[in-house]
């Protein structure tokens, strides 16, 4: 069809070249490369724009619904003048177990997938931004960090493209770090906020994967990290009481080691051994 369409443009303009001025020949050349350029996401851009339509609509609600019947409402409304959009207040680092980049892309334009991300990292470090900061992606599924479970709310969820089995590239480590430090700065998202989608989903996920550089970020202040010089761990240290302390859901004690040993140790193991309750310890110790 725009195929057919770029033809009979084609046809047109070879029409009119021999009929019209210069400068109306020009418009027209600028008008056909426009139309025949790609826009492979124009019907989803289209959908995207549509949903935040009727977002604004509901924000536009001015807050009058009576609580029950039983409660008095006051006669007339009065709404206040001040305040501002929330803001997010986590980030969720995920790798999206997918071949390529575009089919991450594809998978988040198909509302039948259900899920999506704000932002989606590829492997040569471009930055797809698919959804305003301000808007709820769905990234975390059932999860939880400390006592928050509807973390889609609170969060911003970013992609990196990687099978799950791959080291992740230095450009695309760089991007992240850069969008990390826009991110902190936009919405003061605290340091201990920079988490992974295994971190709050223990029992269903492991991304990123135990390859993902989280000292290199920690360094840079998006995630907690434990020192080199450690204290000798007291007699009734408790483990899973740390971990709790720390974030994990622990009603799955062995997939909350798993997922702490994951980001911490590098360690893909499930067993806690003495170096790893060290590391807990030293980090309940500095942040707790
Ligand atoms: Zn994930």
């Amino acid at each position: 069809m725009r195929k057919n369409l770029c033809k009979l443009f084609i046809s047109f303009l070879i029409f009119i070249m021999r009929n019209l001025s210069f400068f109306s020949v020009i418009i027209i050349v600028v008008f056909v490369v426009y139309a025949c350029s790609p826009k492979p996401y124009s019907t989803t851009n289209k959908a995207y724009r549509k949903q935040v339509k009727e977002y604004t609509k509901l924000i536009l609600q001015e807050p009058v619904d009576p609580i029950n019947d039983t409660i008095k409402m006051p006669p007339f409304w009065v709404g206040t003048t001040n305040f501002g959009i929330r803001k997010p207040n986590f980030v969720i680092i995920h790798h999206t177990a997918q071949n390529s980049c575009d089919q991450t892309l594809g998978t988040f334009t198909t509302p039948k997938s259900a899920v999506s991300a704000h932002y989606v990292i590829c492997k040569d470090g471009t930055v797809h931004h698919m959804l305003n900061d301000y808007l709820r992606a769905q990234h975390a599924g059932v999860s939880k960090w400390g006592n928050l479970i509807d973390i889609n709310s609170s969060s911003i969820g970013i992609e990196l493209d990687n099978t799950g089995f791959e080291p992740f590239d230095s450009l695309q480590i760089n991007s992240l770090i850069s969008l990390l430090a826009r991110l902190k700065k936009d919405y003061t998202i605290p340091a201990a906020n920079f988490i992974g989608h295994g971190d709050i989903a223990p029992t269903r996920k492991n991304d990123p994967n135990w390859r993902f550089p989280w000292k290199k970020l920690a360094e840079k202040g998006f995630g907690l990290w434990f020192d080199d010089k450690r204290d000798t761990i007291p007699a009734g240290f408790n483990h899973i009481q740390a971990l709790r302390i720390v974030g994990y859901d622990v009603k799955d004690t062995t997939a909350a080691i798993r997922s702490f040993k994951r980001h911490f140790l590098q360690d893909t193991t499930k067993r806690i051994n003495d170096l790893d309750r060290s590391v807990l310890f030293n980090l309940q110790k500095k942040y707790f």
